[in-house]
């Protein structure tokens, strides 16, 4: 690993504090960090490199997923991290960057990778970059990446507007969109499921496959987070991102390897066959929604509407749920049912592929006590672990037949943690693997898909919001947009959830 140094604007930010800082640590103590490493934060708050530290000491006390941080360990890693005033708008602090970038590489007697992180609102970004470019910190290509926070973009018009701006001084190479999503580790076993095991891949198709279901639920409700929220939705936030993205996961053809624009290649080619809606279609296909007040696990929570900072009369969705199709040949007709929503029953990201029935059932009825079609399910969180139903025997003098799971659990199977996502990611960034991360067609393709949906909702305010209570599964109409083909959303007993 070359010298790197990380700028990381939004320093002061709570993803800096929550997400990267941990990542970093751990990275560190695993040893994949270079000796020579320095991590610049910044912000417009004015602190000494000092207090900077402790702020990010007090994040990993708090977030990392091994818990407080040691002692030795921290006092080897916090002198690679300093803080430097700037606030972004101002060109002329740019320079600064350039003179700390100058004296490390000086002190390291080697030119060093620099990584600019942008976790900082996304109306930052073009001024960022462009600042950047002005202030000749991004003319080393072969040095120099950016990597940019979602939200990318707010509609197809405004992603295809940043692509432009990133693209005139970055070269795409340089460029990591993040969506941490694909750094989960149940995330990226999907692709070695399927590509790594011979078994699957006749049966993945329409020949065998009913449908499949994608659905990431959360308990939480927005909170304080309405300022942001309120101008996204759940289409935006979730669906334009991560659910496609896992979508795309399950329905690719098999890369011709696992270079980045080959698995990136094959990722944009599902969203291009993907079926298109027209205004007409959107009511039949796709389901919004919003939460009122309710009560979870014994507490009253309020409804969106009355969230702190809330617009009472929001149209804003915090649910929604789309029935799409991939048309090619391996899923003609199969369609794919995704749905994502806030203040739910329970906080799960499961993908469900349903197998058709047998062609023919030679058992009597009355020998089923639980007949159901074999299923693949892919937990993704909070637990982590793939599962295949099948019919089976009963033991016993009579014959008698159950649904039982065939599971591979990762708690059960390997004794490691599994890193955060954020640390494959980051890590990643600093090999220049782009694997995992969105390319620029990636990303417009997705917002062209969703555009009619969005355009759609925003033509015409809801007049039935809010319309599904805290602690539900979300509102009737999502429901009835998978029972009118004969299907039911699925979710895993409880009892399963770590
Ligand atoms: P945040 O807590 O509100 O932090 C915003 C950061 O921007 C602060 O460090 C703030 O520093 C800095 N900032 C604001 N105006 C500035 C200016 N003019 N010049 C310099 N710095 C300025 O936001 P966040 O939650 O960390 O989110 C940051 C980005 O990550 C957003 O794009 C968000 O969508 C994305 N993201 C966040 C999360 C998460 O879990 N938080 C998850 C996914 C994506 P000062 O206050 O010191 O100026």
């Amino acid at each position: 690993m070359p010298p790197t140094i990380f700028v990381i604007f939004g320093g002061t930010g709570d993803l800096n504090a929550r997400k990267l800082v941990p990542a970093l640590y751990h990275l560190f103590l695993d040893g994949w960090l270079p000796e020579q490493f320095a991590l610049i934060g910044t912000g417009r708050t004015e602190l000494t490199d000092e207090e900077f530290q402790k702020r990010m000491l007090d994040g990993i006390n708090a977030f990392s997923r091994t818990g407080k941080a040691d002692k030795d360990q921290w006092a080897k890693f916090s002198p690679h991290i300093v803080y430097q005033l700037a606030d972004v708008k101002n060109a002329g602090a740019y320079q600064k960057f350039g003179t700390r970038i100058a004296a490390y590489e000086k002190a390291w007697k080697a030119p060093a990778n620099v990584i600019y992180y942008l976790a900082v609102a996304p109306e930052f970004f073009p001024i960022i970059a462009a600042n950047l470019a002005e202030s000749k910190l991004a003319d080393d290509s072969d040095r120099t990446r950016i990597v940019v926070e979602k939200p990318f973009g707010h509609d197809l018009d405004s992603s295809r507007e940043l692509n432009r701006l990133l693209g005139q001084i970055f070269d795409e190479r340089q460029i990591y969109r993040i969506d941490h999503y694909l750094g989960k580790e149940t995330v990226q076993n999907i692709m070695a499921f399927r590509f790594a095991n011979a078994l699957l891949e006749p049966l993945w198709n329409r020949n065998y496959i009913e449908h499949v279901q994608i659905s990431v639920t959360e308990q939480l409700g927005v909170g304080d987070r309405s300022g942001y929220y309120d101008g996204a939705g759940a289409m935006r936030d979730m669906i334009q991102n991560h659910l496609l993205q896992l979508l795309c996961l399950v329905a690719m053809e098999p890369p011709v390897n696992f270079t980045a624009d080959e698995v990136r290649n094959r990722k944009v080619d599902v969203l291009r066959a993907m079926r298109r809606f027209a205004p007409e279609d959107v009511r039949e296909s796709a389901v919004r929604g919003q939460y009122g007040p309710g009560w979870m696990e014994g507490q009253q929570v309020p409804g969106y509407r009355q969230e702190t900072d809330a617009d009472p009369k929001s149209n804003t969705e915090t649910f929604a749920a789309v029935k799409f199709f991939v048309d090619n040949w391996r899923w003609q007709g199969v369609p794919f049912y995704v749905r994502t929503g806030k203040r739910m029953h329970r906080s799960a990201s499961i993908i469900t592929i349903q197998f058709k029935d047998t062609p023919h059932n030679i058992f009597p009825p009355e020998t089923a006590e639980s007949w159901q079609q074999n299923r693949l399910i892919i937990s993704i969180q909070p637990e982590m672990s793939i599962r295949l139903q099948v019919q089976a025997k009963r033991p016993g003098l009579d014959m008698m037949l159950n649904t039982v799971d065939m599971v591979f659990d990762y708690k059960g199977t390997y004794t490691s943690e599994a890193p955060e996502a954020y640390e494959t990611l980051l890590l990643d960034t600093m090999l220049g693997d782009q694997t995992l991360f969105m390319r620029g067609d990636q990303v417009e393709a997705a917002w062209d898909l969703i555009m009619p949906i969005l355009q759609s909702w925003q033509g015409r305010a809801s007049q039935s919001f809010p319309n599904y209570s805290a602690d539900s599964w979300g509102p009737e109409l999502a429901e009835a947009l998978i029972a009118r083909d004969g299907f039911h959303w699925f979710t895993l007993p409880l009892t399963t959830n770590k």
